[in-house]
């Protein structure tokens, strides 16, 4: 019998979206003891979950939010163990071809083992022998143990029928949740369906359910593009996940390094136009032997369905500076959109009613955070309804 706060019944749940934070959700409410419903407007989700790069990237988030982040890697490694996804424990380099890049890379290098941070520096040789690709420009890099790779599209294809065989979740695949009015709930196909909770976790549509609340929360969008080359032959293997000097500018755990606003200033200075599009850039190796490669940022309230050229361009430029494949030729473009928070952090949730809540926003790190991210929820949750005696 199930764990539950109504006498002797689990707790029905229902989980709006099937992208990587609704399916984070649905796990850690069913294996926590709650009878979950997850329901997903598409046939297959097609979001932003299956659009990245698949980079499990702990080391991309600040000292505060390291112990999420690595209880989400161990929650992927679960993930990956039950389901049998291709995944690769690869880890990461970030590639120095400028000094000061190299200057932020080794004080990072420097500060980060105390914060909890396994990573270490490694010559330009060295750089070569882990990653075949790295360029004859790279100076040396920064090499982390922590990082995973999984294939984006393969996960959240594999989840819903993972989540019903092995933790019961009853799936609903191409029915969309078009109002919530707890304890009830209404589908697209017009049933009416009764819950004790509802979480939402509908990525960037702001439209369908509490559009005026999402307005009034100011949230946004942000749109990447993405390409990724045919299988490179022979089972050539890049070895880790590689990311730039641009990628410097990105992630939050190298605000700690002093030199990261010298270095800001010289890109902005030198190529006004990759701080315009938004460009770093990165790339990882999936199991068909395809190199995914990113990324751009636009933000705005409404991003243009059209796809840049000049971003293209300029995306290829830098990762040619970088990286020498064997193949480039191009197999897929595509973009992503995600949603963007008003304030700084990597999760916005909000309760429009009683037994509703919001979770969206991941922003750039979902894939990474996600896991880590709902396993607290539901944990606090439970916690605090023990502590005031609601569970039996
Ligand atoms: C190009 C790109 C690269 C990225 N790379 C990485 C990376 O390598 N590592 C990383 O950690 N993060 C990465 N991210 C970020 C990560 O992909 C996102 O943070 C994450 O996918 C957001 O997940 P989500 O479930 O909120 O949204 P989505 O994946 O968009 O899922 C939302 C789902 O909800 C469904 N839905 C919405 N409304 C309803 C409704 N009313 N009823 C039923 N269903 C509904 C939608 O159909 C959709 O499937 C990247 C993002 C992009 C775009």
């Amino acid at each position: 019998m199930k764990t539950c706060n109504r006498g002797a019944l689990a707790e029905r749940v229902a989980v709006v979206g099937g992208g990587i934070v609704g399916v984070a959700h649905a796990w850690r409410e069913a294996a926590a003891g709650a009878e979950v419903t997850l329901f997903e407007r598409s046939r297959r989700a097609e979001g932003a979950s299956v659009r990245n790069f698949g980079m499990v990237w702990p080391i991309g988030q600040p000292a505060e939010r390291r112990e999420a982040a690595l209880r989400s890697r161990a929650l992927w490694d679960e993930f990956v163990c039950e389901t049998r996804v291709w995944s690769r424990p690869s880890g990461s380099l970030h590639l120095a071809t400028r000094g000061d890049e190299l200057a932020v890379l080794e004080e990072f290098a420097a500060a980060g083992p105390e914060l909890g941070y396994d990573c270490q520096m490694l010559s330009a040789a060295a750089c070569r022998q882990r990653c075949p690709a790295a360029s004859e420009r790279v100076l040396g890099g920064l090499s982390s143990p922590t990082e995973m790779g999984v294939d984006p599209r393969e996960a959240i294809a594999t989840a819903p029928a993972w989540l019903a065989e092995r933790h019961g979740v009853r799936i609903e695949m191409g029915v969309a949740v078009v109002e919530v009015e707890p304890p009830s709930l209404v589908t697209g196909d017009g049933r009416r369906w009764q819950f004790d909770r509802v979480t939402i976790c509908s990525g960037a549509d702001y439209a369908t359910l509490y559009p005026d609340l999402f307005a009034e929360h100011g949230l946004s969008r942000c749109k990447l593009q993405m390409m990724r080359t045919a299988p490179q032959a022979g089972g050539w293997r890049i070895g880790p996940m590689v990311a730039s000097g641009l990628t410097l500018r990105h992630y939050e755990n190298f605000a700690i390094c002093p030199s990261l606003e010298a270095l800001r200033q010289r890109i902005g200075d030198e190529s006004p136009e990759l701080d315009r599009h938004g460009i770093h850039v990165m790339a990882a190796q999936n199991g068909l032997g395809e190199v995914v490669l990113g990324d751009s940022h636009e933000y705005g309230e409404s991003v243009t369905p059209f796809d840049s050229e000049e971003i293209t361009r300029l995306m290829l430029r830098e990762l040619k500076r970088l990286i020498d494949l064997p193949d480039w030729e191009l197999a897929a473009r595509w973009h992503g959109v995600y949603a963007v928070q008003p304030r700084p952090g990597v999760q916005f949730t909000f309760s429009p009613v009683d037994g509703v809540t919001v979770a969206v926003a991941t922003g750039g790190c979902g894939m990474t955070m996600s896991f880590g991210l709902a396993d607290k929820m539901v944990h606090s949750r439970r916690g605090a309804l023990a502590g005031a005696g609601g569970l039996s």
